[in-house]
C-alpha cells in the first residue's frame, strides 16, 4: 500500500498519513489531495510520500487529536489509516522548495505544518469538492483525433462553459482519464470555491465563424446592428469582449442570435486581474539613468560579486537614510534576473509596495508581480499563478511573499529589515526576514537585509560573523542628515501650561515652512482624538468590556473605541458610573494633532494618516500621492509616514510626543523609540533644501531619543546591547513566550503555574520566568497569564515546551506560543 503524509490546515495538527488507493498516480509533495477527517473532508497538502522519511521537527502534536494520530512509522495494514478521496492537481500545486520552507516554519515556530503551508497558499486554494474542468484551444483541435475514454470526456467538456468535475466524474470520465488530459494540456482544471464562480476572472469573447465570414459576402439577409457587429469582427481575428461590443453599441442579444445562426461563436477566455492598475499615478523613475556614488558603486560591485558566485549568504546594508539603498536593490535584481535567476523583494507595508512595485515595473515590464494582503483574493490568485507559472522572475511582496513560489531564486531583498510589520502576530508567528534567511541559505541565493536601523538580532549577526555588512554612511549627492532638536517638554509645560500640544519651537517652524511653500510631517504614534474619558465627579474612567484598557475617543465619529478588541460604543454624555455631567477628556492622539493645526493654521491644507483614516483599500495610495504632488501642507500621521517614503519637498518632520512607546512594559521599548525617530527625522530634507526634525520629549536624556537625535546607530546599539545582555533578553538569548488563555485570572494563573512547573525539571537547559499576568491581562474577555523560556538553545526550549503541552491537551488548546516573540502585551 502507498502511503503518504499530508499537512491540513488546522491548528497545531501535525502531519497525516493516508494510503493512496490504487486507481490513483503516485500524489508528488506539494500536490493537493482530498482527505477523510472526522467527519469532514479536507484539503491538504502532500508534506512526504513515505518513500521519504517524515519531516524532522516536534511534531507531537497529532498525538491525542483522536482523529488520526500519526504513528513514527505507519504500519500499512493499520486500519486507522484512511485512503485519501481524491487527487486535486496533476503536478504540485506548491513546488517542493515552499513545501520544505514551511516545513521549516512549522518546526521552529511550533505550529502545525497545515497552518504554516496555509500561510504560503494562494487564496482560493483550499477547497471542499468543487472543481470544474474546461476544454482548452488544444483539446478543441485535438478532439477528434482521440478515442475512447479521452475522446468521450473531451465531448462532454466541448461546451461554452466549465463543467463541475463531480458530474463529470459521476457520468462518465475516470480520474485518470481527467488528469491525463490536463498533463497533457487539453483541459484544464480550476478549483473555485463552492458555489462560487471561477478563481479566475473570465470574459465572453465573440469572434467570427467561417460561416460568419461568408455571410458577409451578402447571401445572407441581415440586420443592420448585425452586420456591424460582423464588420467589427471580421477586424478582430482573436475575437472581442463582450463589454467592448457594448460599448460600441452591439448588445449581447445581438450576438446571441449571430451565434445561432453559427456565424459567431462566444468563447470565455481567462483574463488577469492587475493590481498595477489602481491607486493614483507614481513618479515614474527618472530617464537618465543615475550615476551611483562611490559608496554605491562598491557595495554594488561587491554584492553583485556575491550575486555571481550562487551561493548563500546574507548581508546586512546599513545605510542612512537616502542613501540610495533603493537604488542599489534595483540594480542588483536587474544584474541578477540577467544571470537568469529570480528576485524576492519583501517591503514591509502595503503603503509602500505601490511606490517600488511602480518602479520595479518600470524597469522589468510585466515580469514582476506582486503580493500582498491589500490585494483582493481575487487579484492575489491570479498573481501568485503568475508566478507559479513562471511568468514572472520578479516579485515584490509584504511578509507573506516570503513564500511565493519564484523559480530558481538568486536574490531575495528584505528592506528596512528592521520593520515590525515583517512578523505575523498570529499562526503561524513566524518572522517573514527570518524566514526569508532561510529560504535563502535553501535556495542557495544571496539574501540582502536593508536598513538604516537594523534590529538589534540582525546587528548582533552582523557583529558575530554570520551575516556580513556593508555600510553606506552618506546620503546621495551629499545631501546633509537633517539637524535635530530636542524640545524638552517640561519645560513648555512649566512656561505655557500642561495642555500644550504643538511646543512654541515646532509651531513656529511649522508656519515658516507654510510661508516658503514647503511640506510638513507631524507624527504622533497614537491615534484618536482622546486616550481616556474621566469623570471629574467619580473619577471612573471609560473602559472596554472586554478587554483591560481604557476606550478612545474618536471624535469625527463620535464614538469611543477600544484599539485591540474594536469593540466601540457612541460617546457618553454622563457619566456610566454615577451619571455626573463632567466628563473630561485626557490625553491625545493623531486626530486631536490634526485639529489643533487646523486650528492654528486656517490656510493650511492639512491631512491624516493612520489606521483611522487608511482603512479604505487604495486610500493611503491615494494620500501619499496627493502628498507627494504638493496638495498637501501638513501630513499628520502614525508610524506609517515614518517609512521608506522619499517626499523631496519636505523640510519639517515633527515628533509630538517621542516617547509614546518608551512606557510601555516590552523590553524593545528602546529599539523601537530609536527607530521610528530616526526614520522620520530620515523624511526630512531629502531634496535639494536641508532639512530639519523637532522632536518633543518628557525624557530628553534617554539614551533611544539622544542617539536617534544624532543619528548614531552604532552608539545606540552598544547602549542597548548592554542593557540585554544585562537584563538577558535577545539577541544575548533565544526566547519563547506562552500566553494562556482562561475565564478568568486564577485560571490562566494557575494553568500558567502548571506549565512553569512541568518545565523547572531541575538541571534544564533554560531558564523559566512566570507565572505573570499578561501586560494587557484582559483581551477581548479572556484573562491572560503569561511565562518566559530564555536560553541559548532554542530546539531543546522550544521541544520541552511543546512535550508538555502535548500532555495538557486542555491547556494547549488556550494557549498561544510564539518563538522570537516581537511584542508581548
Ligand atoms: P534610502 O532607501 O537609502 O533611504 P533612496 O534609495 O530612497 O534612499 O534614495 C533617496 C533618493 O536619492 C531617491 O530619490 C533616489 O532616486 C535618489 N538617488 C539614489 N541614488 C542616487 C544617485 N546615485 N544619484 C542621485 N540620486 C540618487
Ligand atoms: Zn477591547
Amino acid at each position: 500500500m502507498r502511503l503518504i503524509h499530508v499537512a491540513v490546515p488546522v491548528p497545531q495538527l501535525g502531519p497525516l498519513t493516508y494510503s493512496v488507493p490504487d486507481e490513483f498516480p503516485d500524489p508528488a509533495v506539494g500536490v493537493r489531495v482530498l482527505v477523510p477527517m472526522g467527519k469532514r473532508v479536507l484539503t491538504g497538502v502532500v508534506v512526504s510520500t513515505a518513500a521519504e522519511p517524515l519531516p524532522a521537527g516536534g511534531w507531537r502534536l497529532a498525538k491525542d487529536r483522536g482523529e488520526q494520530a500519526r504513528s513514527e512509522k505507519p504500519e500499512a495494514s493499520s486500519p486507522d489509516i484512511k485512503p485519501i478521496i481524491d487527487i486535486l492537481d496533476a503536478t504540485p500545486f506548491l513546488p517542493s522548495d515552499v513545501v520544505t520552507l514551511a516545513t521549516w516554519v512549522a518546526e521552529y515556530y511550533a505550529c502545525g505544518p497545515g497552518e504554516a503551508i496555509a500561510a504560503a497558499m494562494p487564496p482560493r486554494a483550499w477547497i471542499e469538492s468543487e472543481r470544474h474542468a474546461h476544454i482548452t484551444e488544444a483539446g478543441r483541435a485535438g478532439l477528434s483525433a482521440e478515442r475512447g475514454a479521452r475522446r468521450e470526456l473531451l465531448a462532454a467538456l466541448n461546451v461554452a462553459h466549465p463543467v463541475r468535475v463531480d458530474t463529470l466524474l459521476g457520468r462518465t470520465a475516470r480520474h485518470a482519464t481527467l488528469l491525463a488530459l490536463e498533463r497533457d494540456g487539453l483541459i484544464e482544471i480550476t478549483h473555485p470555491l463552492r458555489g462560487q464562480a471561477s478563481a479566475y476572472r473570465t470574459t465572453r469573447i465573440a469572434a467570427l465563424t467561417m460561416h460568419g465570414h461568408e455571410a458577409m459576402e451578402g447571401a445572407l439577409k441581415l440586420g443592420k446592428r448585425q452586420q456591424e457587429a460582423l464588420a467589427l469582427l471580421k477586424g478582430a481575428p482573436d475575437g472581442i469582449e463582450s463589454a467592448e461590443l457594448n460599448g460600441r453599441g452591439i448588445t449581447a442579444a445581438t450576438i446571441k442570435r449571430l451565434t445561432e445562426l453559427g456565424l459567431t461563436t462566444i468563447e470565455r477566455r481567462r483574463v488577469e486581474r492587475d493590481p498595477f492598475q489602481q491607486g493614483a499615478a507614481l513618479p515614474a523613475s527618472p530617464s537618465v539613468p543615475l550615476v551611483l556614488t562611490v559608496e554605491q558603486a562598491a557595495a554594488f560591485d561587491r554584492l553583485s560579486a556575491l550575486a555571481a558566485d550562487g551561493t548563500f549568504r546574507t548581508v546586512l546594508m546599513h545605510g542612512v537614510t537616502g542613501s540610495g539603498k533603493t537604488e542599489l536593490y534595483l540594480r542588483l535584481a536587474k544584474d541578477v534576473r540577467s544571470r537568469g535567476r529570480g528576485v524576492l523583494m519583501l517591503v514591509p507595508e502595503i503603503a509602500l509596495t505601490p511606490g517600488v512595485a511602480a518602479v520595479l515595473r518600470c524597469t522589468f515590464g510585466d515580469r514582476v508581480a506582486i503580493q500582498h494582503s491589500g490585494l483582493s483574493d481575487g487579484e492575489r490568485h491570479d498573481q501568485w499563478q503568475r508566478i507559479r507559472r513562471g511568468d514572472v522572475d520578479v516579485v515584490v511582496g509584504t511578509r507573506s511573499g516570503v513564500f511565493a513560489p519564484v523559480q530558481s531564486l538568486g536574490l531575495i531583498i528584505v528592506d528596512e529589515e528592521h520593520d515590525g510589520s515583517y512578523k505575523q502576530e498570529e499562526s503561524p508567528r513566524y518572522h517573514g526576514r527570518d524566514v526569508a534567511v532561510v529560504r535563502g541559505r535553501q535556495a542557495g541565493a544571496l539574501v540582502v537585509l536593508g536598513s538604516a536601523t537594523p534590529a538589534m538580532e540582525t546587528f548582533h549577526n552582523a557583529q558575530n560573523g554570520r551575516y556580513d555588512v556593508l555600510t553606506l554612511q552618506r546620503r546621495v549627492l551629499d545631501r546633509p542628515m537633517a539637524a535635530v532638536r530636542i524640545v524638552d517638554m517640561r519645560e513648555e509645560y512649566a512656561a505655557a501650561g500642561p495642555d500644550v500640544i504643538l511646543s512654541g519651537p515646532l509651531s513656529e517652524a511649522l508656519a515658516d515652512r507654510l510661508v516658503r511653500r514647503e511640506q510638513s510631517i507631524v507624527l504622533l504614534n497614537r491615534r484618536g482624538f482622546a486616550t481616556n474619558v474621566f469623570c471629574r465627579q467619580c473619577a471612573a474612567t471609560l473602559e472596554c468590556p472586554n478587554c483591560s484598557v481604557s476606550l478612545t475617543v474618536h471624535k469625527a465619529a463620535r464614538r469611543a473605541r477600544c484599539h485591540y478588541c474594536n469593540y466601540a460604543m457612541t460617546l457618553p454624555k454622563a457619566c456610566l458610573n454615577c451619571a455626573g455631567p463632567y466628563l473630561e477628556q485626557l490625553g491625545f492622539g493623531t486626530e486631536r494633532v490634526e485639529a489643533e493645526i487646523r486650528d492654528k493654521f486656517a490656510d493650511a491644507r492639512v491631512a491624516r494618516a493612520d489606521r483611522d483614516t487608511t482603512s479604505r483599500k487604495g486610500a493611503i495610495t491615494a494620500l501619499l500621492a496627493k502628498f507627494g504632488a504638493g496638495e498637501i501642507d501638513v501630513l499628520v500621521g502614525t508610524q506609517m509616514i515614518a517609512k521608506g517614503h522619499d517626499f523631496p519637498r519636505v523640510t519639517l518632520v515633527g515628533v509630538i510626543s517621542a516617547d509614546v512607546g518608551l512606557g510601555l512594559a516590552d523590553f524593545r521599548a528602546a529599539e523601537r523609540t530609536f527607530q521610528l525617530l530616526t526614520q522620520v527625522a530620515g523624511r526630512a530634507g531629502r531634496g535639494e533644501i536641508k532639512g530639519e526634525a523637532i522632536v518633543q520629549t518628557l525624557y530628553p536624556k534617554h539614551y533611544s531619543i539622544r542617539h536617534a537625535c544624532r543619528q548614531d546607530y552604532v552608539a545606540f546599539y552598544h547602549d542597548e546591547i548592554a542593557f540585554r545582555r544585562g537584563m538577558k533578553y535577545p539577541p544575548a538569548v533565544a526566547l519563547i513566550n506562552a500566553v494562556v488563555k482562561a475565564r478568568t485570572r486564577e485560571g490562566a494563573m494557575a494553568d500558567a503555574g502548571e506549565l512553569v512547573t512541568a518545565l523547572r525539571t531541575g538541571g534544564e537547559p533554560y531558564r523559566v520566568l512566570g507565572p505573570a499576568p499578561a501586560p494587557l491581562v484582559r483581551l477581548k474577555g479572556e484573562y491572560r497569564a503569561q511565562l518566559f523560556i530564555k536560553g541559548t538553545n532554542r530546539p531543546a526550549m522550544r521541544e520541552a515546551l511543546q512535550t508538555i503541552l502535548a500532555a495538557r491537551p486542555d491547556i494547549r488548546r488556550r494557549t498561544i506560543v510564539d518563538v522570537d516573540p516581537l511584542s508581548v502585551i
